[in-house]
């Protein structure tokens, strides 16, 4: 059995903890998106880890590990997180087909977002797949051949075009970047692969994605989406792997966070975001940002568990409810004008259910309050998806199996 792993909301939900967790009983961990956009927090021996490229197992002593083709990599980030992060650097497997990112995307991306106005983290995302559509990006393959300068020199065009319209001198940097890439590029040499040669044998494996599933750029909140694939079902799309037995499952955590600008409807008002925030630590990993949170959107989760193929679920964070006495899960909204772009509406009514909460949580499902019970299978019941496993905490092994 293989499992693909995926974020079911805008991201956040927990996904490294969990990929951590079940890393244990597979036998390569594969990233399938992403790049040093998104962020994860992995608690290593009561030590807070963030992993940003590496997949979230990494930990893990008898896996292998591979970010797959279309992980967005910057050489130099890469490098840093494999030196901070682990000693098992040959274990990591490197797709011969990634696409290589370099700071002259992240300092376009900055600037098409002055315009844009999408809030991206400014990781070079959005330009890399501008590049990659006009077929001048920089794959990793690219390397190995004599053509490559070639290939300089039309991404080099490219640039130019950008940065002459914003009248910005920046040419003298592309020497210095190209160069140093080749000093990378020996580094990580060692670890490049054929992905057939891994995947298409009897491991057992767990495919990561590293966003959510509604920032997903053909089925997300458009245009408040990433510039990639993000729903499961793109592993079939974006990768070359023989893909068999597998399972797929989602993440949730107990309310909805989204980082970036776009809107959603159960939002929290300002003042009771702020505390939340700061109550339940909902600052950006990778960005810094304060999240925005409101009550779980059962409404979007239906449609998400369809887009994504979830079989199961498992939900995350149900220790944060144990202050509140009261809480929510919104199941509809009435729009008074048929408005299909819910980023545009200013008016709605929102249906929600209401719950008691618990006052505190056990690793044992039934030595859970009714509470508790009641709102795990509400869930279950409303979204007609049964939920695996139960996170209560942010250490590895405060989970409820079900
Ligand atoms: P990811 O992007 O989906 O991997 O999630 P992040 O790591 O960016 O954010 C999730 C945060 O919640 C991290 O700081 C985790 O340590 C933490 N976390 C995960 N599961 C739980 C949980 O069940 N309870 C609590 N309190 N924190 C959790
Ligand atoms: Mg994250």
């Amino acid at each position: 059995m293989n499992l693909i792993i995926n974020g079911l909301q805008w991201g956040d939900e927990g996904k490294g903890k969990i990929i951590d967790f079940l890393t244990n009983f597979f036998d390569i961990n594969i990233k399938f998106n992403g790049g040093t956009n998104s962020g994860h927090v992995i608690y290593y021996k009561k030590k807070k880890k963030i992993l940003k490229l590496l997949p979230s197992g990494i930990f893990k002593k008898n896996c292998l590990f591979l970010l797959s083709n279309n992980v967005i990599i910057n050489f130099e980030n890469l490098i840093k997180e494999i030196n901070q992060t682990i000693f098992y650097k040959k274990k990591i497997y490197l797709s011969n087909n990634f696409l290589v990112n370099n700071f002259i995307n992240e300092l376009l991306d900055y600037i098409l977002d002055k315009k844009l106005k999408i809030g991206v983290t400014n990781n070079g995302i959005t330009p890399i797949f501008i590049i990659n559509s006009l077929k001048c990006s920089i794959r990793i393959n690219n390397f190995f051949c004599i053509n490559f300068l070639k290939k300089i020199k039309k991404i080099i065009f490219f640039y130019n075009i950008f940065f002459t319209f914003y009248n910005l001198r920046i040419k003298f940097y592309y020497k210095k970047i190209f160069f140093k890439f080749f000093i990378y590029f020996k580094k990580l040499k060692k670890n490049i692969i054929f992905n057939e040669k891994i995947i298409n044998n009897k491991y057992k494996k767990i495919f990561e994605s590293s966003q959510g599933s509604l920032l997903d750029f053909n089925n997300g909140t458009i245009p408040f989406v990433t510039s990639s694939y993000t729903n499961s079902k793109s592993v079939y799309v974006t990768s070359n792997f023989f893909l068999s037995n597998i399972i797929f499952l989602g993440i949730i955590k107990c309310y909805l966070t989204r980082v970036g600008n776009g809107f959603f409807l159960s939002k929290f008002s300002i003042f009771k975001n702020l505390l939340f925030s700061k109550y339940s630590n909902e600052i950006g990993t990778n960005s810094g940002r304060v999240r925005a949170s409101g009550w779980l959107d059962l409404n979007i989760l239906i449609k998400t568990i369809k887009t994504n193929n979830t079989i199961n679920l498992i939900i995350t964070k149900l220790d944060i409810f144990i202050f509140f006495k009261k809480i929510k899960l919104i199941l509809n909204y009435f729009l008074k004008k048929n408005i299909i772009n819910f980023e545009k509406i200013n008016s709605y009514k929102v249906y929600s259910k209401k719950f008691k909460s618990w006052k505190k949580v056990n690793n044992v499902y039934f030595k859970n309050e009714k509470e508790f019970h009641l709102y795990i299978r509400f869930i279950e019941k409303y979204t007609n998806t049964s939920i695996l496993i139960i996170s209560i905490g942010k250490n590895i092994y405060d989970l409820i199996i079900l």
